[in-house]
């Protein structure tokens, strides 16, 4: 019997019941609402979105045994749409796996790569000398950051400069554009992205990645406790499938740390709470906490948010 057929059979005059099963009516229509979009939204592979996490380690590469598990390469998540266009978020040393492995995909096809930088912090654009795409002149790249946060094209023209890099980045034969997002939505390839600004010192953006019902939130380096960007997260983040926050520290840490541009992962699940999440991702681990220590974070946030996982690399969330 569906909630449909309870509610037929409901007698009207009693209201209480009725209101009951008015609400199964409401729930069990949004579910089927969720199918349809599932199958109307999904490509040929099957999904609306696919990410992939490249490097999920905060502030420098951390490659020890102890780490291995989650992983040491800093910020890059790959995310794929309905189309064949390659999304980037983050140039962090897992990038250049990640050119290796698309070079190996698209061999003789033409690649095209939307790259979406939070901001220019050495953790999140060491990567992208080492990122083998740019070295064919067949592949395009389109690189965007957000006018909130530091403009992209200076700093990576300066992090290839002598003493720092012999080759410069002005003769990498890649065909690319830089693009600065002010406020309001982007379209490509079929995802609509949503550039917002972060608490973090010399500015960050997060990015809210939207297609067929499927929604993800990327909030990496970001510190609460800003009043105005809270709200604005939590307000970007409602009812988003995943929401990837950052959650460097343990709150006995962040009281040393205040003012370095970094969360707790109790905030991380506070924020998720209130935002009314489906799944919280803990990001931008520590480079000093090794697995175990991970695993355990990871168990606390769940008392707060049930459904909790730690980014780790290789790892495939599909929606
Ligand atoms: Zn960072
Ligand atoms: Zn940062």
């Amino acid at each position: 019997m569906t909630p449909l057929d309870d509610y037929r059979r409901t007698p009207v005059w009693n209201g209480g019941a009725r209101l009951k099963a008015r609400r199964s009516l409401l729930t069990y229509l949004r579910r089927v609402w969720r199918i349809m979009l599932n199958v109307i939204g999904s490509n040929q592979s099957g999904f609306r979105m696919r990410l992939k996490f490249w490097g999920v380690r905060g502030s420098t590469p951390s490659p020890q045994i102890e780490n291995m598990g989650y992983g040491g390469n800093t910020p890059c998540l790959e995310m794929r749409g309905p189309g064949p266009d390659v999304f980037i978020f983050d140039g962090g040393t897992g990038l250049r796996q990640l050119g290796d492995a698309l070079l190996d995909e698209f061999k003789n096809k033409k690649l095209r790569i939307h790259f979406f930088s939070t901001h220019c912090h050495w953790d999140h654009i060491q990567g992208i000398p080492f990122f083998a795409p740019l070295y064919q002149a067949d592949h395009e790249v389109i690189f965007y950051s957000f006018s909130a946060a530091n403009d992209l094209q200076p700093a990576l023209e300066y992090q290839m400069k002598g003493p720092f890099f012999p080759v410069n980045f002005d003769s990498v034969p890649i065909r690319r554009k830089f693009i600065r997002l002010e406020s309001g939505p982007v379209k490509c390839d079929g995802l609509t992205i949503l550039p917002f600004p972060v608490n973090h010192p010399q500015g960050a953006a997060g990015y809210r990645v939207e297609y067929a019902g499927a929604s993800v939130v990327y909030a990496s380096d970001l510190e609460n406790g800003h009043t105005k960007l809270d709200t604005l997260l939590r307000d970007t983040a409602r009812n988003a499938d995943l929401l990837i926050h950052d959650a460097q520290y343990t709150p006995e840490e962040y009281e040393h740390r205040r003012g370095w541009g970094h969360s707790t992962w109790l905030q991380a699940a506070e924020a998720a709470k209130d935002a009314k999440v489906k799944q919280l991702i803990l990001f931008h681990h520590d480079p000093s906490h090794k697995d175990e220590f991970i695993a355990g974070v990871t168990q606390d946030a769940r008392k707060h948010v049930e459904n909790t996982e730690a980014a780790r690399e290789g790892w495939v969330v599909s929606l």
